[in-house]
């Protein structure tokens, strides 16, 4: 779907997958306003395909979009995309377990030019791809890189949105914690660098016994779907789930001490991750005993089970395509 200046949203079209044709001058290119999403569509028990919370993934588009000076694409807009593609490409959704179609819905300036303003045509692009289990030999921790020396946001600045260049910002620190022996970045704030903040594309949770605990919403963190889903899908479960702040050192007196039982990360990719070691550059200490926890698996199962269809939609959080 195209967007002009003075004349909105217009000229929707369903096309065959094919490469775009880009001007050098094409100010994504140079300026980098650029926005996306990430969702996924799963088979249900009766053959039909759902997808889950879109109109979650639209509201956080158009929050991106504010803060990118980019126009907002209505969620209906957005949710039709969507639809539309994986009807075209039903046949691509997998068909059972923890497989899925990911949905990749996205936004760039598509006009020419040089000049650092806000751009006036934009483009926005639904593609698809199936996406296997994340974990096909089983669920297997994950090891954390607490980074000191970058940050991947600051307030007032984009940490909120999902936009290109927060990822580019965080490739140095990835390779960091890749030379490290690390899988993942834990990101701190950046001011005293030490409030846990996020890890590189998902969200984090604490859990000390019944009480989960996620980093509360600071607008440098990204404030993802499935972190949010799971404050619901714990109380439901009878769990304590709130917001709060956590320390690295909370973090390592805690799991010394016993009292912070199992730590994982959550999004749309992965769906739930243990955290099994961590590693700073004056730290390094294994997650309780290393191995996946139980409330940890506990609530994987659940959300994976809803989203799957093998549970009660008791939020309306499934959208059905039949
Ligand atoms: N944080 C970051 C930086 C991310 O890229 C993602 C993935 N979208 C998340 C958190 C998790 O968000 P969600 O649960 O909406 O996938």
């Amino acid at each position: 779907i195209k967007w002009t200046e003075g004349r909105g949203w217009h000229d929707a079209e369903l096309v065959p997958y094919a490469p775009l044709s880009i001007d050098p001058a094409n100010m994504t290119l140079h300026y980098a306003q650029t926005i996306f999403e990430g969702l996924k569509a799963y088979r249900q028990p009766d053959g039909t395909v759902a997808t889950f919370r879109p109109e979650a993934n639209a509201a956080r588009f158009q929050a991106s979009a504010r803060r990118m000076a980019m126009p907002e694409l209505p969620s209906e807009l957005f949710i039709e995309a969507c639809d539309a593609l994986i009807k075209q490409d039903r046949a691509w959704v997998p068909d059972s377990g923890e497989a899925s179609l990911y949905l990749r819905p996205f936004m760039f300036a598509s006009e020419v030019g040089l000049g650092v303003r806000p751009a006036n045509e934009f483009l926005f692009i639904v593609i698809a791809s199936p996406a296997g289990a994340y974990f096909p030999g089983g669920v297997k921790p994950v090891s954390v890189w607490l980074s000191e020396d970058y940050v991947r946001a600051v307030k007032g600045g984009t940490g909120a949105a999902k936009t290109g260049g927060n990822y580019a910002a965080s490739l140095v620190a990835q390779a960091q914690a890749a030379s490290h022996g690390c899988d993942q970045v834990v990101w701190l704030d950046a001011v005293e660098h030490r409030w846990i903040e996020e890890m590189g594309g998902m969200n984090l949770y604490f859990v000390y016994g019944d009480r989960i605990v996620t980093p509360e919403l600071t607008g440098s963190l990204l404030p993802g779907i499935t972190r949010d889903s799971l404050l619901t899908i714990a109380r439901d479960l009878g769990y304590t789930a709130e917001e709060g702040r956590i320390t690295t050192e909370d973090w390592k007196r805690d799991n010394e001490n016993g009292t912070l039982t199992e730590v994982f990360a959550c999004g749309t990719a992965a769906v739930i991750t243990p955290v099994g070691s961590v590693k700073s550059e004056r730290a390094n200490w294994t997650q309780g005993d290393g191995e996946p926890g139980q409330v940890t698996m506990r609530l994987r199962k659940a959300l994976l089970e809803l989203q799957t269809g093998h549970s009660a939609d008791t939020h309306g959080w499934m959208h059905p395509l039949g």
